[in-house]
């Protein structure tokens, strides 16, 4: 095997560059990355969000080809992304909060922007043959989004989603597959268009300053979202909060007072229950991929991912379906 592969990373500015084979420590695998798809978070290390250098990517798909356990080399696989000690199972639960975690592509672990990658073998999620690698790099932020709705509390009252973006469809999807009622707030026409065709009701401006939910989601990743959800909160209502924003900003918190509203931070989830949903068919995922680019036209690829019509763009590192 080779000793250099090309990946990208974030010293080069999202430029594809010859970087050292990663190197495979005992219980850990060597992956071959088919798919990784580029999600906002990446976008926002580009710009220097945290102080990551190393090789974004979290949402990948690939298959085994080196291990300590030789019944996992060949199998097709996508892995949790916190990796710590303390790692208790593969759906991430227990790593994530763990102060001392790596995190794949953005916190001291290089991700799957590259040729191959290196995780822990405990970390890794068998992909059955019904899932493709487009689909299994998808299920990071499906398990994302499945983790946001089940914080809301149960209830027949419709949920309000504030953003059309790449987690708010997903997010929609989920909660449409479970027979909730969404309505949606957001802003691009397109994109709009697209959570209308798979069932959720899309809020004019004028609807949405008279209507209070009780439900809310905001997925927005705007500063305005959270002021929408507080000024669309009935008393006592549940905001899950999915839009990290970097900076600091204004919001009005004498409303969530008054109003007794609980705001809930919501982050990664389950990939297994991300895996299920996808396999069952109830949710279908790979429509929402609107691009697919070589390695070594990752640039381009960024680029594409900043465009607002578009929803998800992916790596195929080696160029597989
Ligand atoms: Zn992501």
């Amino acid at each position: 095997m080779l000793s250099t592969m090309l990946a990208v990373t974030i010293l080069s500015k999202g430029k594809t560059t010859t970087v050292t084979l990663p190197a495979r420590k005992a219980g850990q695998a060597l992956v071959r990355v088919e798919r990784v798809g580029i999600c906002s978070t990446d976008l926002a290390l580009l710009k220097g969000y945290t102080d990551f250098k190393g090789i974004p990517g979290h949402e990948f798909a690939g298959v085994v080809i080196e291990s300590s356990d030789h019944k996992l080399i060949g199998k097709r696989v996508t892995s949790s992304i916190n990796f710590s000690a303390n790692q208790e199972n593969s759906s991430g639960h227990s790593a994530k909060h763990d102060p001392d975690r790596s995190a794949l592509g953005i916190r001291g672990w290089d991700g799957a922007m590259a040729e191959y990658l290196v995780v822990p073998e405990s970390a890794l999620i068998e992909l059955p043959d019904s899932i493709s690698f487009a689909e299994g790099a998808m299920l990071e932020p499906l398990a994302a989004g499945i983790h946001a709705i089940d914080a809301l509390p149960e209830g027949d009252t419709p949920i309000l989603l504030i953003g059309d973006g790449r987690l708010a469809q997903l997010i929609a999807r989920v909660a449409l597959a479970r027979g909730e009622t969404v309505h949606v707030s957001g802003s691009n026409r397109e994109k709009m268009d697209r959570l209308k065709a798979v069932g959720a009701q899309i809020l004019s401006l004028k609807e949405s300053h008279h209507v209070r939910y009780h439900r809310i989601i905001e997925a927005s990743g705007s500063p305005s979202g959270l002021n929408s959800a507080i000024n669309n909160a009935a008393p006592k209502a549940t905001i899950i909060l999915k839009s990290t924003i970097e900076s600091d900003f204004a919001c009005d918190m004498s409303t969530v007072v008054v109003n007794e509203l609980k705001l809930i931070g919501s982050r990664c989830g389950d990939l297994n229950a991300a895996m299920e949903l996808v396999a069952s068919g109830k949710v279908e995922v790979d429509d929402l991929i609107d691009g697919v680019y070589p390695l070594r036209d990752a640039q381009q690829a960024f680029h594409a991912a900043t465009i607002p019509e578009n929803i998800k763009i992916q790596i195929a590192p080696h160029n597989a379906i």
